[in-house]
């Protein structure tokens, strides 16, 4: 579903990612993990070209997107993407926040786009919620209103990019767990997280970045009981 081959990417002069290479299978859940600047959001964004590549290869679905003809939107139309800052639009209630992409982007009619926002609702546990705004849900109200959000475009891909970091503590487990249950459906995921339970349980892999590279990618088992990299083994030392 996703391949990154030989990836290279800077910003200005700055080698943000080096030599990347991951391959994600569909339905697999990689959570990526590593020091806050080591480039786990550039990696993330580059999925959705949020952010171009410099060099490389990169394969989304079947479409290489550092090939000049690829239609963006198309591919941005299959990834759901979910910020730490949820970026709900503040002025529109839950439903329209949900149904404003399906309507505009995908031509869905309202009604259709509607029950399949009820149905998203439902599903993340907030379906009495449709006609709040943002401002009077909980962090994590707001959160889960923001993975209906994408799910509503029935993506292929979801990428969540440290979905729980700005959450009060009780409200972290709410959200993980919609995630969790996203993952046993079947989901595509990758998911850049400081949860390092949601990545023992969920991960099929963990992938650890570390000044832009991908020093260790293994299955949670392997990567928690013995990370073979000393940064890993520090970087773990300090967040469990
Ligand atoms: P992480 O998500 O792991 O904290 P990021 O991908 O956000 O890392 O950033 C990696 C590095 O790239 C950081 O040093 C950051 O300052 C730098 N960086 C991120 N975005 C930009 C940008 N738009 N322009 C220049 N430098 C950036
Ligand atoms: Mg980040």
């Amino acid at each position: 579903m996703i391949r990154f081959h030989q990836v290279n990417k800077h910003y200005g002069h700055f080698h943000v990612l080096k030599d990347i290479n991951l391959t994600v299978h569909s339905g697999e859940v990689v959570v990526v993990i590593g020091p806050s600047g080591s480039g786990k959001s550039t990696l993330v964004r580059c999925i959705n070209r949020l952010e171009a590549i410099t060099d490389g290869e990169l394969i989304v679905d079947g479409i290489r997107l550092n090939d000049k003809k690829t239609d963006i939107n198309q591919i941005r139309r299959n990834i759901g993407m979910v910020f730490q800052h949820f970026n709900l639009y503040p002025h529109m209630s839950v439903l329209k926040n949900i149904t404003l992409a399906p309507i505009k982007v995908a031509n869905m009619s309202e009604k259709e786009a509607r029950e399949t926002a009820m149905l998203y609702l439902d599903k993340v546990g907030i379906s009495g919620k449709a006609d709040a705004y943002p401002w009077q849900l909980s962090g994590g109200q707001q959160q889960r209103v923001a993975i209906a959000r994408g799910l509503a475009m029935k993506p292929k891909i979801m990428l969540f990019d440290e979905p729980t970091s700005a959450l009060d503590p009780e409200t972290i487990g709410e959200v993980l767990d919609v995630m969790k249950t996203l993952a046993l459906e079947g989901m595509t995921m990758v998911v850049v997280t400081h949860e390092m339970g949601f990545a023992r349980e969920v991960a099929d892999r963990v992938v650890f970045m570390d000044q832009g590279r991908i020093v260790e990618d293994a299955v949670p088992a392997e990567f928690f009981a013995e990370p073979k990299q000393e940064r890993a083994q520090l970087f773990l030392s300090r967040v469990l």
